[in-house]
């Protein structure tokens, strides 16, 4: 040895492969940070107030967030056994993955889907199955269905999908569900519901599937509509004894008191909720529909967010962070979250600026930019 690296443990090789986490760039004061599809308002009235009233920091907390599970299971009309509570619905996910998946099982998602996915397979030592999406963006749960094989212990379904924006409706997830074998898992992930204004789309816990299907669990989270992505809080409702399973490889005590009291309070606040997430859906449609007219070809957006499909992502990715503008690139698009007001012309300026600048098999009807 002539180095003077100092040796290391041992790492199992599938976990050293990893890029460790690294978060997307924070916006300077001037600009806005569009990366992670957070909530541009502040919390609902009361919220601060209760996180005052109930803070302690001596005690650990409520181990199974009861309060929020009874009021929950009253919410969506079932037992606070048939809901678990985590810290944010990303643990919840891995908890699931964990209780059903190992080395040699698989878990089968579409893809390009939320990039936490891959991620959470692997940690379990799971093998991951990404289908395609469909041309328009959204999943394709025919050739999902094709792909299950002996092999596969949970399928992540994810409506709107995370980055595209496309729903699975109703009748695609009944329709799925009776192709999948009863003991397979199947994680309907809905962490955007509150922005879906799509009649046609699936709404778990309305549709309240997991009864007829006790293998669908819903999960929702209150990091998005609710804004409270900082003190990570996220839930799970279906069949009491599948939820046990995650109840068991959860790490115990990660929800605090403080996330607690935050949700309960906001469930309190339905009307103000309803108000924001009316705003927030308003500038998206606006926004969807502005960036459709100069060339882009948007897919439906029902997330707090829209794609903007583009393989010539370093200009386009550089005129946004050059204004100052924080947006999340993939390999094969942009995601931009809805933010502040004053955020949606300046990206609509954006997006017009590089429009005449790319190939035309990029923006969506080269035939309607003018050039
Ligand atoms: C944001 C998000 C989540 C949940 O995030 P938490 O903050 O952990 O609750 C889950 N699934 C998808 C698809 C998301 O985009």
């Amino acid at each position: 040895m002539t180095s003077n690296e100092p040796v290391l443990p041992r790492v199992r090789p599938e976990i050293a492969a990893l890029p460790p986490y690294r978060q997307g760039r924070q916006a300077d004061d001037a600009g806005f940070k569009l990366s992670s599809n957070e909530n541009p308002f502040e919390p609902l009235p009361g919220v601060i107030e209760a996180v005052h009233r109930a803070a302690t920091f001596n005690r650990y907390p409520d181990a199974t967030a009861s309060r929020l599970r009874a009021a929950l299971g009253e919410r969506y009309g079932v037992e606070p056994e048939g809901v678990h509570v985590g810290a944010g619905s990303v643990a919840l996910l891995a908890q699931f993955i964990q209780a059903v998946a190992g080395p040699g099982d698989e878990v089968l998602y579409a893809w390009r889907s939320f990039e936490a996915y891959p991620g959470l397979v692997l940690v379990a030592g799971a093998t991951s199955v990404q289908v395609p999406l469909r041309p328009d963006s959204g999943h394709d749960l025919d050739a999902m269905a094709a792909a299950v094989t002996d092999r596969t212990r949970c399928i992540l379904v994810c409506s709107p999908n995370n980055p595209t924006g496309p729903i699975v409706t109703a009748a695609e997830f009944e329709a799925f569900v009776a192709r999948v074998p009863a003991d397979v898992l199947i994680l309907l992930d809905e962490a955007y519901a509150e922005f879906v204004t799509d009649p046609d789309a699936v709404d778990g816990l309305a549709a309240r599937v997991f009864e007829a299907h006790p293998n669908v669990v819903v999960l929702r989270t209150f990091s998005k509509a609710y804004g409270l992505a900082g003190l990570r809080v996220g839930y799970a409702i279906g069949h009491p004894r599948v939820l046990d399973a995650a109840r068991s490889t959860a790490i115990p005590l990660s929800v605090t008191a403080t996330a607690e009291v935050a949700a309960l309070a906001s469930l309190a606040h339905e009307a103000e909720l309803r108000a924001r997430v009316e705003e927030i859906i308003a500038r998206r449609d606006a926004l969807a529909a502005a960036l459709r007219e100069i060339g882009w070809d948007v897919p439906e957006a029902q997330g707090n967010f829209v794609w903007l499909p583009t393989h010539d992502l370093e200009g386009v990715a550089r005129a946004f962070d050059d204004a100052g503008i924080v947006v999340r690139a993939f390999p094969d698009g942009l995601r931009i979250s809805i933010g502040e007001h004053e955020s949606v012309e300046k990206v609509l300026g954006i997006a017009r600026s590089v429009v005449p600048s790319l190939s035309p098999a990029v923006a969506g009807a080269p035939d309607s930019v003018e050039r």
